[in-house]
């Protein structure tokens, strides 16, 4: 048996990052940013207001100097002119400031009639200009690797990016396999379940903007197992489900292999999660999950996240786990790193009793899984712990 980091390791070395494509801006979030690119303009491209006000010199902002109103700008629609000694121009938020002026002077602190405003309220030292370029100017990078958040849309939109390079996404082939399992919304038999880790990983997948395929189920044969293997041709990630440990029905290491996998590792120190299996086939990466939902789903935080994000192009990250206080103490753990089921509330986490791997209403109900390294010692409570938030 490896340690998770070990695994972990193996994986990184399965896979590099994929190629780039171009995609609309419209299309962007939650993409990854395959190269860096750079602001096309300044913005604001002019010294813009930020105020509704009038536009003057600000050496004459003096409490109740008068001002002869020339003009107007709005956004869009700058004033041509110039702004001489005691003249000012009526402006809004967004217009560019005109020449001759380097201040305004808010609405508030003006009383206006006719054509003559008077400051009639101290404006104070603020200009309310917002300064050309203030927010970028041309040339300015927006870094790559970085997954896209809508921030990042409004940014690029503003440096008038509309297409961007992205790393293609990744295709996996979700296989589950089992006798015992059928589709939700079909007819168990008596002895039969639905198959949950499939759809629990493409969600996962997918929401991290991966193209997530769910196969048919293989069945506990080898015919079936291959046969679900060749629909799985195209994909840069095959994932199956079950049939990973050492049961008289556990073919798919052996199917695998009789494919042409090169096994990189079976099996690593972790609960949940034991029989894990990852390595190459052809031109896919491929992992053997356990198929005991919270392994399989466990598994997918801990080992295929990260791997799809390298295929991604953000590189090597592991889960990063953050610290918070016990709230009950726990007893000294195994050989194995354990994640533990938890749930986390206002920086105190709190193991749930019931650890067993095929409680899905236990997973559901964690919002993080705590992490105890092999052979760490009993716990009290208050002292401080890792977890990883889900
Ligand atoms: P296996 O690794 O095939 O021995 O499966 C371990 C346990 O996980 C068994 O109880 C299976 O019925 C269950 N299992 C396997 N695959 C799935 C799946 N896709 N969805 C839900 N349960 C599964
Ligand atoms: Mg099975």
């Amino acid at each position: 048996m490896i340690t998770v980091d070990e695994a972990l390791a193996h994986l990184f070395a399965l896979a590099g990052p994929l190629e780039t494509e171009t995609v609309p801006l419209t299309d962007a979030a939650g993409r990854v940013l395959s190269e860096t690119v750079h602001a096309t303009r300044d913005q604001p491209p002019f010294a813009a207001s930020s105020m509704d006000g009038y536009a003057l010199k600000g050496v004459e902002a003096d409490l109740h100097a008068q001002f002869m109103v020339i003009g107007e700008a709005a956004a869009g629609h700058g004033f041509a002119g110039q702004v001489g000694p005691g003249q000012a121009v009526r402006i809004f938020t967004g217009a560019p400031i005109p020449d001759g002026a380097d201040k305004v002077v808010i609405q508030e602190d003006v009383t206006r009639a006719g054509d003559l405003v008077t400051i009639s309220d101290d404006p104070g030292p603020k200009t309310n200009i917002r300064p050309a370029g203030g927010d970028f100017s041309k040339g300015t990078a927006l870094e790559a690797p970085r997954r896209l958040s809508p921030q990042d849309v409004a940014l690029l939109a503003s440096m008038n990016i509309p297409n961007v390079p992205v790393t293609r996404k990744p295709v996996v082939a979700l296989i589950s396999t089992g006798d015992e399992l059928v589709l939700p919304g079909e007819t168990p038999g008596p002895d039969q379940i639905i198959a949950s880790n499939t759809f629990g990983l493409k969600a996962m997948l997918e929401g991290m903007g991966c193209t997530a395929r769910i196969l048919p189920i293989a069945r506990d044969t080898e015919a079936s197992l291959r046969m679900a293997f060749d629909l799985a041709a195209g994909a840069d990630l095959i994932v199956t489900i079950g049939g990973a440990s050492v049961g008289d029905h556990d073919l798919v290491g052996d199917v695998a292999h009789a494919m042409g996998m090169e096994r990189s590792f079976y099996k690593i120190a972790m609960r949940p999660g034991k029989p894990l299996m990852a390595g190459r086939m052809g031109e896919a990466a491929m992992v053997g999950l356990p198929g005991n939902p919270v392994s399989a789903m466990v598994c997918g935080h801990v080992f295929v996240a990260p791997l799809l994000r390298k295929m991604q192009g953000l590189g090597e990250t592991p889960l990063r786990a953050l610290q918070a206080k016990l709230s009950e103490p726990l007893g000294a753990n195994g050989p194995r790193q354990h994640y533990m089921r938890a749930v986390i509330d206002s920086g105190t986490v709190r193991a749930f009793d019931n650890q067993d791997s095929s409680l899905l209403t236990v997973l559901s109900a964690a919002n993080a899984l705590l992490v105890r390294a092999p052979h760490d010692p009993a716990r009290k409570a208050e002292e401080m712990v890792d977890y990883i938030p889900l």
